[in-house]
């Protein structure tokens, strides 16, 4: 019996699953490309060593078909495929790499050099894949040998490692077996109605839950389209989002960052109200979905992206670990600021994080129930499901102090319920500032901040402070030339904020350092800025 994912492509047959710069990719040709490039890693891996199940193989590749052909040949070998990211320097490469220890690389064309020397450090064969219009060429007799076949128990093998952001610390590598992707491909095609029909636009990185699972492997479980641009250009997803070029993009989805870039080109560019006009009748008529996530949306870009497309954006709440766990509806009221209800097959519930442990909230996909006189508490989200992963590469203690004993995972994110919706307040660890006795969420002061007219990104962090613990300061991107100072920013607040929420720390920045997914690491900024100063 062959993987689901498999004997799904087959059934598409000659459908087109990934139109990318080089034209257009069956689901034929994917998965007998695939079967040669599965032939050729088994020949080099036995070699090696006879036994090739559960072995990691590390790829890079462009983000085009390659990109999946490497993905379902490590599966089609029973390994464990393991995406690197090509901006990524080769010290952060060899990190993966060595962490996963993984056995095996694929370089897509471009990437060769990045990855041969490291493969020679490492003593590791490195397999080169050809460019993305000749993958047809690739040709193995070994594909009689495949495990492929053999393998009958899929659904609890491991299948990919993915590795975390790095946000809080070194990125963490996460091990995904089949059922638990499955399960998160699954409650996404669910919720937000994936059909065959579809077709997604993908501008993000290949080496992230949003990126791999919701924005690829969602529509090639379904049959449908994705087309996939070798790199973000805000006037190339304009360009593609308006085309009346077949195959017609009708989803997108994208970090919060992106939805800004997007904003400001069409500021500069379709200044015209006929083209304004356009634009907002062909997203209305064409797009049905149009999604945020990886980071919190602020309410100025929603609000400013509907006006442009019609569209209020549907954000959605997740992580490596999990996959999504929390959505806004696809069809009802989507509540800004707000993560929505538990996805099909989640369970969550909010803690409190004292030694009481007691339960704010629990709930799934049909409800969420309160104890009594703990509305409106904030606490740890904690999830349950299977799309959780199975546990952190080599890292048994972490993996251990992540799960209560009761099997819940523990997300690290501080949550609440209110108003029949879920909240996410930030990451207990940066976000929850303790300042004079008081529980601060940065994201709630970000959000309040990012009301202000002058004011363009935030990123709230806790200051270290002898007498308040932590001070609530704000570093502050503002639109081009304005200005602000601490005291104009404090008498603002005082009108729209609770006293002591109000920033008493004001530092000006002229980017934001947010990465490729739309996340400011905060522990960097309060290294940039407190730490090396008292050093
Ligand atoms: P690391 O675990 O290495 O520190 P990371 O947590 O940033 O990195 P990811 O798994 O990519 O790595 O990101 C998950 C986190 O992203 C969540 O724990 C949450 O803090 C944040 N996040 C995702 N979606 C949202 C959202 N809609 N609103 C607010 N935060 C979000
Ligand atoms: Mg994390």
């Amino acid at each position: 019996r062959a993987a689901p994912v498999f004997s799904r492509a087959s059934a598409y047959g000659d459908s087109v699953a990934i139109t990318d710069h080089s034209g257009s990719h069956t689901y034929r040709s994917l998965y007998k490309n695939s079967k040669s490039l599965a032939g050729l890693i088994t020949k080099a891996l036995t070699c090696q060593s006879g036994d090739l199940q559960g072995k990691r193989i590390s790829f890079l590749c462009a983000s085009d078909a390659s990109y999946t052909v490497a993905q379902w040949a490590a599966w089609m070998c029973g390994g464990i495929a393991v995406p690197l990211y090509r901006k990524h320097p080769p010290s952060e490469l060899e990190y993966v790499i060595s962490d996963s220890q993984s056995s095996l690389l694929v370089a897509g064309q471009p990437f060769m050099d990045t990855l041969e020397p490291l493969a020679q450090k490492l003593g590791l064969p490195c397999l080169q894949l050809p460019t993305t219009s000749s993958l047809d060429t690739l040709q193995s007799e070994d594909t009689q040998t495949l495990p492929e076949e053999n393998i009958s128990d899929w659904a609890e093998r491991p299948a990919m490692l993915i590795y975390t952001s790095g946000t809080t610390g070194r990125p963490k590598g996460v091990l995904h077996t089949h059922s638990s992707l499955q399960a998160m491909v699954q409650g996404l095609v669910s919720e937000w109605a994936w059909n065959r029909d579809d077709v997604i636009l993908h501008t993000l990185p290949l080496h992230h839950v949003h990126g791999i699972v919701n924005k690829l492997m969602c529509p090639l479980w379904v049959g449908a389209t994705c087309i996939m641009l070798p790199e973000f250009s805000a006037q190339k997803v304009w360009e593609e989002l308006i085309s009346s070029k077949s195959p017609m993009v009708n989803v997108f989805m994208a970090v919060p960052t992106i939805y800004s870039k997007l904003i400001e080109y069409y500021d500069q560019h379709f200044t015209q109200p006929r083209v304004q006009d356009f634009i907002r009748a062909v997203c209305k008529e064409r797009i049905r979905l149009m999604v945020s996530g990886s980071a919190a949306l602020p309410q100025p870009i929603l609000e400013r992206w509907a006006d442009i497309t019609g569209h209020v954006l549907l954000e959605r709440y997740g992580m490596t670990e999990i996959g999504m766990a929390l959505s806004n509806p696809l069809k009802g009221p989507r509540v800004p600021g707000a993560v929505g209800v538990p996805l099909p097959g989640v369970e969550v519930r909010i803690m409190m994080t004292n030694s009481t442990n007691a339960i704010i909230a629990e709930g799934n996909n049909k409800g969420t129930k309160v104890k009594a006189g703990l509305e409106g508490k904030e606490g740890e989200l904690l999830v349950r499901g299977s799309s959780v992963f199975q546990k952190y590469w080599n890292k048994p203690q972490e993996t251990a102090d992540t799960f209560t004993e009761d099997g819940w995972f523990k997300t690290g994110d501080t949550a609440v319920y209110r108003d029949g919706v879920y909240w996410i307040m930030g990451r207990t660890s940066v976000d929850i500032i303790k300042s004079g006795g008081y529980k601060i969420s940065a994201l709630d002061v970000e959000r309040h901040l990012l009301a202000h007219p002058d004011i363009t990104d935030v990123a709230v962090i806790g200051a270290p402070d002898p007498t308040w613990g932590q001070k609530v300061t704000a570093v502050v991107q503002l639109k081009k030339g304005k200005t602000l100072n601490l005291s104009q920013l404090k008498t603002w607040a005082r009108e729209h904020m609770a006293p002591y929420t109000i920033p008493t720390g004001l530092i000006l920045v002229e980017d934001m350092p947010r990465n490729q997914m739309g996340k400011v690491n905060k522990k960097d900024l309060l290294r940039q800025f407190f730490l090396a100063r008292s050093d």
